[in-house]
């Protein structure tokens, strides 16, 4: 048996490994560096501890872990002296004295594993205290935790993290291993080319999270849809529940409480000690829903989380695989569940057209929102496609390893799989209709409406006018006299309304601000370069069927 395998059994109790950690383990005891990519769950801080076992039995020293998760160093360091290794951390949480009591017991090869926060390492202090070790010899290994945080891309961006080049340029003998649950192609070549990895071999996991069953619906009215939901699917259990602000969060707590469902808010805008108090209740109670902003996440390890909501949109599909990942840990069936209209594409859009970045960043960030978008609007497997956006084809396999090519031409070999059979679209195929016609009518429609009053407008007025609807605003704008006028009064407002939200998914429309003398500001329909393919009839629009049987019934319910 390999030293790794036996540290595996006695140190941790474990009978096999999982996945490529075998892989992963030998090539970073025999000094190889390392780029990990594996989903949350998978196993990643194996990876680092068991060579910082074996190394500092082969008197190599220490291993010095980066991590941004403060808060969660004290739990590692706790978890390592469980399984009988010296370990310890140096954060800000520590007083001057403490401070000197690790920066000694370091020095004098105490440690197997020492967590720092990477504001810490590239400080001088702390520098000379690797340098001393270095010169000794006792630099057994580093590994970046959480490495996507390199990456402007990721939604984790650190600024610390671009400096963590000082290790290979400062310490070039010293073997890496950078570990991330998150990266499309864009962040994992960022991670690379940031943290000069060029030279590591790359272990990517596949990211299929079987037990996570994929929904997404149309919103309509996001509270009594959540509702029944967690009723129908979710009663008696934890879950949770996230939204846009803080303000909605208050809410949605409040009418889940008032529904008989035990509901806590978390958001940043909340004393800590009240976070604290609805985080620990939530971890220690069985069916908690907890309803949060995103504030309520990184860290959170609670393995039975049966369902994770989403009520607004997130702004990427990174941000949706690591918030859905959260459900399910434990290996049981879980939901991810997603309500979504075209409210949220109009809203993310302009989260993006108003921040402060440049435009590149801007145009980086509009491409994922589309990627997100036709994730929502697709009506073939989810998870395909989910997958499909980390690169990996659902059904081979997944495994991928960068210095065994022909592993990796085998799992291509193997024929990918088109449907999952556990996501909303593969258990219920959607119906499709044909919204060509209504995408040209409502197209052409905006853009006269546009010439003919020199404003632009916004989805309901439009709607009206396509719909031949006679309301004050289109005798006021003289709108009835447009030729499209009426055109498409066989289409029901929510058909028009999915139409619009999937050519705004597509990019095949664009949204304006416009801001009224009284001071309000809305957001106005316009054309972009991406409408011309539709108008002319070259693209087509493929729409789910709206899901008249579910109307129907809760008509039924509501009279
Ligand atoms: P990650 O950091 O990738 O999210 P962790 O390292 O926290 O995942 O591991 C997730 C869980 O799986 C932990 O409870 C860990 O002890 C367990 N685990 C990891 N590797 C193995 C293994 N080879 N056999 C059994 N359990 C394992
Ligand atoms: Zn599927």
């Amino acid at each position: 048996m390999s030293l790794a395998h036996t540290v595996l059994q006695d140190a941790f109790g474990y009978e096999h490994f999982r996945g490529s950690q075998q892989a992963i383990v030998e090539h970073v005891i025999g000094g190889g560096d390392a780029l990990v990519l594996m989903p949350t769950g998978g196993g990643k801080s194996l990876c680092y501890q068991i060579p910082a076992i074996v190394r500092q039995q082969q008197d190599q020293g220490t291993t010095i872990v980066i991590s941004p998760l403060i808060a969660l160093m004290q739990d590692q360091v706790s978890s390592m002296h469980e399984v009988g290794v010296e370990a310890a951390f140096l954060n800000s949480t520590l007083d001057y004295d403490q401070t000197r009591d690790v920066e000694m017991q370091l020095l004098s090869g105490g440690y197997t594993l020492l967590y720092v926060a990477p504001e810490r390492l590239n400080t001088p202090r702390f520098l000379g205290l690797l340098d001393e070790l270095h010169a000794m010899g006792k630099l057994a290994l580093f590994a970046i935790d959480e490495a996507h945080c390199v990456s402007q891309w990721g939604h984790d961006f650190r600024p610390e993290y671009r400096e963590l080049t000082v290790l290979h340029e400062r310490y070039a003998g010293v073997p890496r291993i950078a570990l991330t649950a998150t990266a499309d192609a864009l962040t994992r070549a960022d991670i690379v080319e940031r943290l000069q990895l060029e030279d590591a071999r790359q272990f990517i996991s596949s990211f299929d999270r079987p037990n996570i069953r994929y929904t997404i619906v149309e919103k309509k009215d996001a509270t009594t849809q959540l509702l029944r939901f967690i009723e129908h699917e979710h009663d008696g259990e934890a879950g949770v529940v996230y939204c846009q602000s803080r303000r909605k969060v208050e809410e949605l707590a409040d009418a889940l409480n008032q529904a008989g469902i035990s509901a806590l808010p978390y958001h940043a805008g909340l004393p800590p000690e009240v976070r604290q108090l609805h985080q620990n209740r939530f971890l220690r109670e069985e069916s908690i829903v907890m309803v949060a902003t995103i504030a309520f996440g990184m860290g959170i390890n609670k393995p039975d989380v049966r369902f994770v909501a989403h009520v607004d949109m997130p702004k990427n599909i990174e941000s949706y695989y690591q918030e859905t990942g959260r459900g399910g840990r434990d290996g049981l069936p879980a939901d991810a569940w997603m309500a979504y209209g075209l409210q949220d594409v109009v809203n993310q859009r302009r989260m993006i057209d108003e921040s402060p970045a440049d435009d590149t960043f801007k145009q980086v960030m509009r491409g994922k929102l589309d990627a997100l978008l036709a994730l929502a609007e697709a009506t073939d497997c989810r998870r395909v496609r989910l997958l499909a956006y980390f690169g990996e084809q659902y059904g081979t396999g997944g495994d991928r390893d960068s210095a065994h090519p022909e592993l990796a031409a085998a799992a291509a070999g193997k024929a990918p799989r088109y449907q999952c059979g556990s996501c909303d679209n593969c258990i219920h195929p959607p119906k499709t209709w044909d919204g060509t016609d209504a995408a040209r009518k409502l197209l052409s429609t905006i853009y006269r409406a546009h010439e003919a009053s020199d404003i632009t407008f916004g989805t309901s007025h439009i709607i009206d006018i396509v719909r031949g609807k006679d309301t004050d605003k289109v005798r006021q704008f003289g709108h009835d006299k447009l030729s499209t006028y009426g055109l498409g009064d066989m289409y029901s407002e929510s058909q028009l309304r999915g139409v619009l939200r999937q050519l705004l998914a597509v990019g095949a429309l664009a949204t304006q601000k416009v801001h009224t003398e009284a001071g309000y500001s809305f957001e106005t329909l316009t054309l972009c370069d991406g409408s011309r393919a539709v108008l002319r009839g070259e693209q087509a629009v493929q729409l789910r069927e709206a899901s008249a049987a579910k109307t129907s019934r809760s008509r039924v319910r509501n009279n």
